[in-house]
């Protein structure tokens, strides 16, 4: 489509000055419009295409992209063909080495009831050992956090432990309900273990009433066994929860066939729209190709390496390129160590570029509400400014908060890191689970957050970080 403002306005050596036209100069100089336009070109360029959805449909082709796995080297080749179709600079993987893990088969009832077993929807824990060949039998105890776990005691030993606090529901944002309740996830089976449990059933980090088990890694501690653990559907957890309350013995049969395979080199993605002035000076736009092994991860994180390639597209269709490269990184394996931000920062690429920013989109491809940025109070203050020229794109917040676990890294370097932030209410309807689908992604919402990124990516590479 022709493009909609004149050429001119985006000349090398013009400093569309957004920050002084927002801070209230009267009347704004010509040069200021050209922030105003290009973010106005990118909004109407991504909403006329809406081609985050169509890339979201290619790596989800791949199926679940568990880091290590086939599938996930093949969202590798695909989201790097994508980079090289649109015609972006510097297309490149960089190796990174993880750990494969396996999730074998899964077999989770309640025993000896006269009317026979009860099957409970299961899923293995990311990082956990398999259960012994013939399984594991024994009475579950259940508990509600971390402490009353490692205080069993004897109570503990030889049971099955089961952690069953809810997300609670009164939270309004999802994360952070997510936040008070995770932690049963990640160290549930070393604080059980400590009280010499044989292995852990968790009630999944979801608000939704459902039989689909949620996934997500869990760690053990040195110096205590590890135990086997899975997590449970939130109806299987209801479930389980009513009969110990109904009968107070209630023993359980465990089987898991998860095993730890070892490391595999895999890789990041790399591409570039290379800055015109500064091109060792880089702005990231990120989110994460793996995903859990349960579903295609549409959400997670599918939407976020969707939503990065699409804002690349749309930052070069601009007809001159930003002051400072803006790249697209598709990192491999946040999900169980968040290994490639890790690899991306140690790279040896990295000791000739300067990373100002880097903005990820790891919290779903809904709605798009605002950025959390991990900066002091003064560096929000500056950010604000911008803020009444991105709410063309719907940016409602810019405030302080995480960036992304796969950006994380390069805050050490002194990059800021920034966040996506969409509306939190349905992502843990999906999370980790066999839920996470294309077919729950809104080709508007999921574009509006490429949108956002490519504006704000765009004004971090033209005029810096904000002071
Ligand atoms: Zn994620």
């Amino acid at each position: 489509m022709p493009l909609l403002f004149p050429l001119f306005l985006l000349l090398p050596g013009h400093s569309p000055a957004v920050t002084d036209m927002e801070a209230g100069a009267a009347t704004p100089a010509p040069v200021a419009l050209a922030a105003q336009d290009a973010l106005s070109v990118l909004r109407s360029t991504g909403l006329s295409g809406l081609d985050a959805f169509e890339f979201l449909g290619k790596i989800l082709a791949c199926g679940p992209r568990l880091a290590g796995s086939d599938n996930a080297a093949r969202a590798v080749v695909v989201t790097r063909s994508i980079m090289e179709t649109l015609g972006l600079e510097n297309v490149h993987v960089e190796e990174v080495t993880v750990t494969l893990w396996e999730r074998g088969h899964t077999d989770v009832r309640i025993v000896g009831l006269d009317s026979g077993d009860i099957g409970l929807a299961a899923a293995a824990l990311g990082g956990s050992i398999g259960t012994p060949g013939d399984g594991i039998t024994a009475e579950v105890v259940q508990v509600m956090s971390l402490d009353e776990a490692r205080s069993l005691g004897e109570k503990g030993r030889g049971r099955i432990v089961f952690f069953n606090r809810p997300m609670p529901p009164d939270v309004l944002d999802t994360f952070d309900a997510y936040g008070k309740s995770a932690d049963q996830r990640a160290h549930g089976a070393a604080a059980a273990a400590a009280s010499g449990a044989t292995a852990v059933l968790v009630r999944s980090m979801t608000l939704r009433t459902s039989d689909l088990p949620h996934t997500g890694i869990m760690q053990y501690d040195e110096g205590v066994p590890p135990i086997p653990a899975a997590g449970l559907s939130t109806a299987a957890a209801d479930r389980l929860a009513a009969l110990l309350q109904e009968r107070g013995t209630v023993r359980v049969h465990m089987e898991l066939g998860c095993r730890t395979v070892g490391p595999v080199k895999t890789h990041n993605v790399v591409g570039d729209v290379r800055g015109r002035e500064k091109p060792d000076e880089i702005v990231v736009v990120g989110g994460h190709l793996d995903s859990w092994d349960l579903g295609p991860g549409a959400h997670d994180d599918g939407a976020g390496c969707a939503q990065s390639l699409e804002a690349l597209r749309l930052i070069k269709a601009l007809p001159v390129a930003p002051r400072r490269t803006v790249r697209a990184v598709m990192f491999m394996d946040e999900e169980s160590g968040g290994t490639g931000g890790k690899a991306y920062v140690a790279d040896p690429l990295r000791k000739t570029e300067t990373h100002v920013a880097a903005i990820e989109s790891d919290r779903g491809g809904f709605l798009p509400l605002g950025f959390t940025v991990l900066a002091d109070e003064p560096a929000l203050q500056a950010f604000n400014r911008w803020l009444p020229a991105l709410s063309h794109l719907g940016v409602t917040f810019i405030r302080k908060g995480y960036g992304g676990v796969d950006i994380h890294p390069l805050s050490t370097t002194g990059c800021i890191t920034i966040g996506l932030y969409p509306d939190s209410q349905r992502y843990f309807d999906v999370h980790h689970c066999a839920a996470d689908t294309l077919d729950t992604v809104n080709e508007r919402e999921l574009e509006l957050g490429a949108i956002q990124m490519a504006g704000l990516a765009w004004l971090l590479a033209e005029e810096g970080v904000p002071r």
